[in-house]
C-alpha cells in the first residue's frame, strides 16, 4: 500500500473535505435579512411562525424553539421532573449532549447496549437497566434511523418512564408511517450545521402534551411567565405584569435564526433525499469491505441519512 497522507504520502485530492457543511441559498439570506430590517431581532413573529411550521411539519401538536439541541434536551429532561437520585437510561453511542442533559439535572445516565445492526439501543438492554430510580429512557435514532419506537413506548409505559427521543439526526424521519416528533412523549431535534437543516444554532422540542409544553416554554425562558393560569395568584396590574415562577434558563432562539430555520425546512425534503443517495453510495463501497459492518436498515424505520 501506498504511504498514507497523514504520514507525508500523496494526498488523493486537493480540497478537504468537511465534517459537514450547511445548503445556505439566495433565498435563505433574503430571509435573513429581511428580518434584519425589521423591529424584531429576538423572540417575534417569526419564532411563533417557525414554531407552528416545525410542529405541522412533524405533525406534533407543540413545538418550542431553543438555542441548541443541547438546551433542548436539557429543557425536556427539566419538564420530565428528573432530578437528583434520578436515572436516566441511554445510549452510549451518541453525542455527549445525550447523556449530559441527565447530568444538568443531577441524575445519573445510565447507558444500554446497542443494537449490533441498528447501532440503536437495544430495548431489551433498556428493559435490563431499570431500577426503581429510573425516570425517564432517551433513546437517538442513530444516522436518522428511528429508534424501535413501538417496543420503547410499551416499557415506557409498563415502568411509567418518560419517553425523550433525542432526533437530532432524525427530522423528517418515518417510524410506521408516523413522523419523528411525533411519537415520543418529548422529541429533541438540533439544528447545528451538520444536521439536515440548519439555523447556525439552535433546536427545538416537539410534544403532543399540553403539560409538557407549558413546561418547556417556562424552561426555555427564564421560568418566567406571563400566563395567569399558571401564577399562584394572579393579581392582574397590565400586560407587562410577569412572574417567576420556576427557575429557568436563556435558551430562546433569535427571530431572524428562525426566519432562516423556516427556510429551510421548506428545502428538508431534497435534503434528505440527496442524503439518502450519498448513504447508498457509501453502503454499497463500504460493503466490499470485510473490516466495516454497514449500518442496517430497516423498511419500516427507514431514514437513514447520516446526518450526525
Ligand atoms: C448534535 C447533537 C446534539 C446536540 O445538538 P447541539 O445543537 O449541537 O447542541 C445532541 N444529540 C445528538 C445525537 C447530536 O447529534
Amino acid at each position: 500500500m501506498e504511504k498514507l497522507a497523514v504520514f507525508g504520502g500523496k494526498p488523493v485530492r486537493d480540497t478537504k473535505i468537511f465534517y459537514g457543511h450547511q445548503c445556505i441559498d439566495e433565498d435563505d439570506i433574503k430571509a435573513v435579512a429581511d428580518v434584519l430590517r425589521s423591529d424584531y431581532v429576538t423572540c417575534g413573529p417569526n419564532v411563533t411562525e417557525m414554531e407552528k411550521k416545525l410542529a405541522e411539519y412533524c405533525e406534533a401538536k407543540y413545538a418550542v424553539s431553543m438555542a441548541n439541541g443541547t438546551a433542548a434536551l436539557h429543557c425536556a429532561c427539566i419538564a420530565a421532573g428528573i432530578k437528583e437520585g434520578d436515572e436516566v437510561i441511554t445510549t452510549p453511542l451518541t453525542f455527549a449532549a445525550s447523556a449530559n442533559c441527565v447530568l444538568y439535572v443531577g441524575a445519573k445516565p445510565v447507558f444500554a447496549d446497542v443494537d449490533p445492526e441498528t447501532y440503536n439501543i437495544d430495548p431489551e438492554s433498556i428493559r435490563k437497566n431499570i431500577t426503581d430510580k429510573t425516570k425517564a429512557v432517551i433513546a437517538v435514532d442513530y444516522t436518522g434511523q428511528c429508534v424501535e419506537n413501538k417496543k420503547i413506548r410499551e416499557i415506557c409505559d409498563e415502568y411509567n418512564l418518560v419517553f425523550i427521543e433525542d432526533a437530532a439526526h432524525a427530522i423528517g424521519s418515518v417510524y410506521d408511517g408516523k413522523k419523528v416528533g411525533s411519537l415520543a412523549d418529548m422529541t429533541c431535534f438540533s439544528f447545528h450545521p451538520v444536521k439536515t437543516i440548519t439555523c447556525g444554532e439552535g433546536g427545538a422540542v416537539t410534544t403532543n402534551s399540553e403539560e409538557y409544553y407549558k413546561k418547556l416554554v417556562l424552561a426555555h425562558t427564564h421560568g418566567i411567565t406571563h400566563d395567569e393560569s399558571l401564577m399562584e395568584e394572579a393579581p392582574h396590574e397590565g400586560p407587562w405584569y410577569y412572574e417567576q415562577i420556576s427557575l429557568g434558563f436563556n435558551y430562546r432562539l433569535t427571530d431572524f435564526q428562525a426566519a432562516l430555520l423556516t427556510s429551510q425546512l421548506k428545502k428538508l425534503d431534497t435534503f434528505k433525499a440527496k442524503r439518502k443517495a450519498i448513504v447508498k453510495k457509501y453502503d454499497s463501497a463500504f460493503s466490499e469491505i470485510p473490516e466495516l459492518i454497514v449500518q442496517k436498515m430497516f423498511p419500516h424505520i427507514s431514514s437513514r441519512t447520516i446526518n450526525i
